[in-house]
């Protein structure tokens, strides 16, 4: 037998901007799907309209662009199985739920909300807190299995409001297998009767998702472990219309630093990290910063997220996005809560930086610097520089010395290194320099050390000050490199002019 054609969805809510743990649930429905030949659904799940936030499904699509893992059917991408957007699909649900009603698995409730709040508060006083809407209960309250037949009738007739609930039954098993989990069990007798269908004529989450994932013929359910909870009362709509059930994965809650808790959004103004995949502007002006524009490669940010509640089981941690999709699998995925590190997260990019080539590199300076240098220079400013950088930006923050005189001298090296006799000791090394022949890296190392030897300093006493004259900087590249980049002219003149101004300096 075939093995059925593996279709997954990823279904955010636009509710706002997508969190990092979303781009995760995102990136591992993308990779599974792709490991497995399948398709990649990404459907927009509106059905609460109190919450839709104008611009969320936008932001959502150009962050999973960016991050390079777009779904292949959906909004705006084509696909059999549209729309793709709940309440575009609205008139779809009503008959699945008269169905349910029709085969006694569900039925219409007339309560109205303050009848409902009144409940739950008498219940509170009789010492009942969680009073909950199930088989119990029911039975006192106002819907198609305590009233009679005519009046569930004449209610309809009159127009009464009603929703539709689930009719869970009482004390049955509901068990099904998750991918990461293992067996899972809860009894109904701890679930209630979920409304299922609302009086605005809309579905509820449960069922709309129940709907389009059996459409939309979804093979596997990959989400968060927030949903987990709701997955019981999935298994039971699945079987109340007698669909077969997908397979169901729930993954690792991303928490934050210290372990304690889920990671917020919070969290990121508090630590200074973003939580979200690129800036994210509310309608009020305020902008929560992104990964794109904190200058993140989109490559070192999904290889950091695809660690984040998965693991290869080799030491490997460099990941292409094609190399994840061989070696991702659901087995190895945590069941335990991954702790977001933003250290590892920078360290992820110190990594791709190292390994990008100069030229691409250059040509993303170039652009942060608007073409004021050729592209020639700068791919040799980060040649010398890639290596000390996290970001782009650091490459110019750190290295633009190597293309304009240095504009100030690093005020602490000054003060430990620069001594009366510096000024002397480096016009005697600026002789030595002027006269070197060979020059190039080796060649200026090699008249540095017989230098060292002549004066018999060692070399904390000399290649500090040296940088400081050529750089202003008190770290660095290697001075042989940088004195070769710059050349014997410029080298010079920078050594002329800063010894000037470190005396004055110094003498103030
Ligand atoms: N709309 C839900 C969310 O916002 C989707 C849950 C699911 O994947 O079933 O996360």
């Amino acid at each position: 037998m075939s093995e059925k054609q593996v279709r997954v969805r990823f279904a955010p809510s636009p509710t706002g901007p997508l969190h990092m743990g979303g781009v995760r649930t995102a990136l591992y429905n993308y990779l599974f799907a792709k490991k497995h030949n399948g398709t990649f659904v990404i459907r927009i799940e509106d059905t609460d309209q109190t919450r839709f936030v104008p611009g969320a499904q936008e932001y959502i699509m150009d962050a999973l662009n960016w991050c390079g893992i777009m779904p292949t059917e959906g909004p705006g991408l084509g696909g059999d199985h549209g729309p793709y957007v709940q309440s575009q699909r609205k008139d779809m649900y009503r008959p699945y739920a008269e169905q349910l009603v029709e085969n006694d698995k569900a039925y219409y409730a007339f309560d109205t909300a303050d009848e409902l709040t009144a409940m739950r508060e008498q219940a509170k006083q009789m010492g009942m807190p969680n009073w909950q809407y199930n088989s119990v209960t029911r039975g006192s309250m106002k819907n198609s299995i305590s009233l009679s037949s005519d009046e569930v009738q004449q209610r309809i007739d009159n127009g009464d409001p009603y929703v539709i609930r689930m009719k869970m039954p009482r004390n049955v098993d509901i068990r099904f297998e998750d991918e990461i989990r293992g067996w899972v069990v809860v009894n109904t007798n701890n679930l209630d009767d979920k409304v299922l269908f609302k009086s605005d004529g809309m579905p509820t989450y449960h069922l709309a998702n129940i709907v389009d994932d059996h459409t939309m013929e979804i093979s596997h359910v990959i989400r968060g472990e927030e949903w987990l909870p709701s997955a019981p009362l999935h298994v039971m709509l699945y079987d109340a219309f007698g669909w077969d059930c997908p397979k169901f994965a729930h993954l690792p809650l991303l928490l934050k630093p210290d372990g304690n808790g889920k990671l917020s959004k919070r969290d990121g103004d508090r630590l200074g990290f973003p939580v979200f995949p690129t800036n994210w502007k509310t309608s009020e002006g305020e902008i929560f910063p992104g990964y794109r524009e904190n200058g993140y490669f989109p490559e070192s940010f999904v290889n950091m997220l695809a660690f984040l509640g998965w693991n290869p089981g080799t030491t490997q941690e460099i990941f292409s996005l094609d190399e994840l999709v061989s070696a991702f699998s659901l087995g190895r995925v945590s069941k335990a809560g991954a702790k977001f590190d933003p250290d590892k997260t920078k360290w992820f990019q110190q990594q791709y930086i190292r390994s990008t080539d100069n030229e691409t590199l250059a040509k993303a300076l170039s652009e942060i610097l608007e073409d004021s240098y050729p592209i020639e220079q700068l791919t040799d400013v980060c040649r010398l520089m890639k290596e000390r950088a996290t970001f782009v930006k650091d490459i110019w923050t750190e290295g633009s010395f190597l293309l304009e005189f240095p504009e100030s001298y690093d005020e602490k090296t000054v003060r430990k290194k620069w001594k009366e006799n510096s000024g002397v000791l480096m016009q005697e090394w600026r002789d030595v320099f002027a006269s070197i022949n060979d020059f190039n890296p080796e060649g200026i190392e090699r008249a540095f050390k017989s230098f060292l030897a002549d004066k018999e300093l060692g070399i904390g006493a000399v290649l500090p000050i040296f940088r400081l004259l050529l750089t202003g900087k008190g770290t660095g590249p290697s001075m042989f490199d940088i004195s070769d980049f710059l050349g014997k002219e410029e080298s010079l003149n920078r050594i002329d002019q800063g010894i000037e101004k470190l005396t004055e300096l110094k003498a103030q």
